[in-house]
Parts: C-alpha cells; sequence; structure tokens
C-alpha cells in the first residue's frame, strides 16, 4: 500500500489545496493531510478547527485521513509510513522554497521522495492568506473555499 502525507498550514483549507487533496487520493492508496501545528504563527483558526473544517471538507474521499502534526514533515511522514510527501505548486514563487525543502528533505530522510503536483489553472491564483485578506475587508470568498467554510471564515471576521 502507498501512502502519502500532504503537510500545509491549511488557514483556512481552499479549493486549491483540496484540488491537490483530491487528485493526491487517485494516485495513492492513502492520502494523510498533515495540519501543521506552528507554534510561532497565530492563526486564523486552531488546529483543532483547522483539521474539523478539513475533515468536513474531505468526508467523500474514503482514502483521505485528516491529522495534526508540530515539527518536522519528514517525520510525520516516518509516524505515516508514507515514503511521498505532496506538495502543491502554483507559481514560480513557489519554486523556490519547495525545491530548497524539498532537497533538505532528501537530505534529512533520503528515504522519501517529494511529489510535486501542479497547479489546476483555475486555482493557480488562490492562497490561504489571500482568501483571509478578501474576507477581512467583507469580500466575496464563495469561489475560493467551499460554501460551510464562506461561514466559518466570515464568523471569524465578525
Ligand atoms: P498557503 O497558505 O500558501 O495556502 P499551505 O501551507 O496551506 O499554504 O499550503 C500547503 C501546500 O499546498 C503547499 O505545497 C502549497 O504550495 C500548496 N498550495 C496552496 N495553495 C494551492 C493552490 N491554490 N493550488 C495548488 N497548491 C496549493
Amino acid at each position: 500500500m502507498t501512502t502519502a502525507v500532504y503537510p500545509g498550514s491549511f488557514d483556512p483549507v481552499t479549493n486549491g489545496h483540496l484540488d491537490v487533496i483530491s487528485r493526491g487520493a487517485e494516485l495513492f492508496d492513502k492520502v494523510i493531510v498533515g495540519v501543521l501545528h506552528n507554534s510561532t504563527k497565530s492563526p486564523l483558526f486552531s488546529v483543532e478547527e483547522r483539521v474539523k473544517i478539513l475533515k468536513q471538507a474531505t468526508k467523500n474521499l474514503p482514502n483521505v485521513e485528516i491529522r495534526s502534526f508540530s515539527g518536522l514533515s519528514v517525520e510525520f511522514a516516518r509516524q505515516c509510513d508514507a515514503k511521498v510527501i505532496i506538495r502543491g505548486l502554483r507559481a514560480i514563487t513557489d519554486f523556490e522554497y519547495e525545491l530548497q525543502m524539498a532537497q533538505t528533505n532528501r537530505v534529512l530522510a533520503p528515504d522519501i521522495d517529494t511529489m510535486f503536483l501542479t497547479t489546476s489553472l483555475e486555482y493557480a491564483y488562490l492562497s490561504s492568506t489571500t482568501v483571509k485578506e478578501v474576507a477581512a475587508f467583507g469580500g466575496d470568498i464563495t469561489k475560493f473555499v467551499p460554501e460551510f467554510v464562506v461561514d466559518e471564515v466570515h464568523r471569524k471576521f465578525c
């Protein structure tokens, strides 16, 4: 059985993330989405909230599991018995950082590979940061995140 992990902040999950998750779920027997608990950032949603939202957003994908983690992605992959880390690539701006991280991870864990899924074009511009910025000014985020997430985000800014 081939298992892949997809680590990220997912604050909140966007349609771009969900596109990567569903495509990963077609490629691997199991995809474990890792919600990063990053104590240096102050996220809009707590880890528990992000896990809950992701569980609901992926409930139609039986081979996708949602967990939280802190620390290194390669350690999370090891704990999950995964040999692959999935990352999404939107634009050249993602590439430099993602390449550096993939190469670092390869040195830390030569038995684990990073696999990049290039974004579907309709989500190429989309990031959690953009969603939060638009929502903070009362803008319409219905094209960026699932419907139930729209309500969750707006509740945070109320
Ligand atoms: P962000 O805040 O940029 O959305 P995350 O840490 O939540 O960042 O992202 C996790 C992974 O998902 C990263 O590999 C990131 O490049 C990727 N990703 C984020 N948004 C998209 C998108 N719209 N299309 C494809 N991949 C994406």
